[in-house]
């Protein structure tokens, strides 16, 4: 109980500081304005300023929401029939156009129907290309793939693996052992990315994406060589 309450105290103190920063940017471009009166030229940087600043604080708001539904149970997950190959196709798609050359997918795709929430899963994929991009520098590569692992016998036991995997794998910077542990808790960012845009939301709401659907996600990380996030599902039929 005391850990509990230890993690909530953490998680006021960590989203109080993370609204702070931006709040108080706005706050003091507002009162810069209306003492000095600065000139058209300057409103136009000023409001640009106030506009970055607004936009990630409304992110955090809309991160935190979507997060509290979820641990709620707010949320239903509305399963569909998806082909995930499609989905995919088309996540990326709008990937390639946000990132323009520097990014090179390549896909090791099979053709898999997944019983999922569309909307949820995009979210996801869209959290681990994302971050994908994000930490590997300039010059993007990435893997995207799907595989469904059948059912397999082992002498004497049998063995049921009937489960749908979906990976990012990126060649990007790596995560450190100790933080593989801690990045799905909210907020966390490791020491090198904390010059990077984010806030330390995204695998939260990835994981418990996951968890919604009856799965879970996995990382395997080596530092300077890259990453491959790995979400595995059950599969799951069409009632
Ligand atoms: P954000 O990216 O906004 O910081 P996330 O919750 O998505 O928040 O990720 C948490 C942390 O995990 C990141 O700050 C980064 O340190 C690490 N991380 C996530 N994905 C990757 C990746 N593909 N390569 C290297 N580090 C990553």
């Amino acid at each position: 109980i005391e850990h509990m309450f230890q993690v909530q105290r953490q998680f006021n103190s960590d989203v109080a500081h993370e609204l702070r920063t931006p709040v108080a940017v706005v706050l003091a471009q507002c009162e810069y304005i209306s003492e000095k009166k600065p000139s058209l030229e300057d409103y136009q940087e000023f409001a640009e300023v106030i506009e970055r600043q607004t936009r990630k604080t409304n992110e955090i708001i809309e991160k935190l929401l979507n997060l509290s539904r979820m641990e709620q149970g707010r949320i239903k997950v509305q399963y569909e029939m998806v082909n995930l190959q499609d989905l995919l196709q088309v996540i990326c798609e709008d990937e390639q156009e946000k990132s323009g050359e520097n990014l090179h997918i390549s896909f090791k795709l099979e053709p898999i129907e997944a019983y999922i929430d569309i909307q949820l899963m995009t979210i996801l994929v869209h959290n681990l290309i994302d971050n994908a991009v994000k930490y590997s520098g300039n010059d993007v590569k990435i893997e995207v793939g799907t595989r469904h692992t059948l059912p397999y016998c082992r002498t004497g036991s049998r063995q049921v693996e009937n489960k749908i995997r979906l990976w990012v794998m990126d060649h990007g910077c790596g995560i450190s052992k100790i933080d593989q542990k801690n990045i799905f808790q909210p907020f966390y960012r490791s020491e090198k990315s904390r010059n990077s845009k984010g806030i330390g939301l995204g695998l939260s709401l990835v994981q418990r994406i996951a968890e919604l659907h009856g799965g879970k996600i996995q990382v395997e990380s080596e530092l300077g060589k890259g990453s491959t996030f790995t979400l595995i599902l059950p599969v799951k039929k069409e009632v």
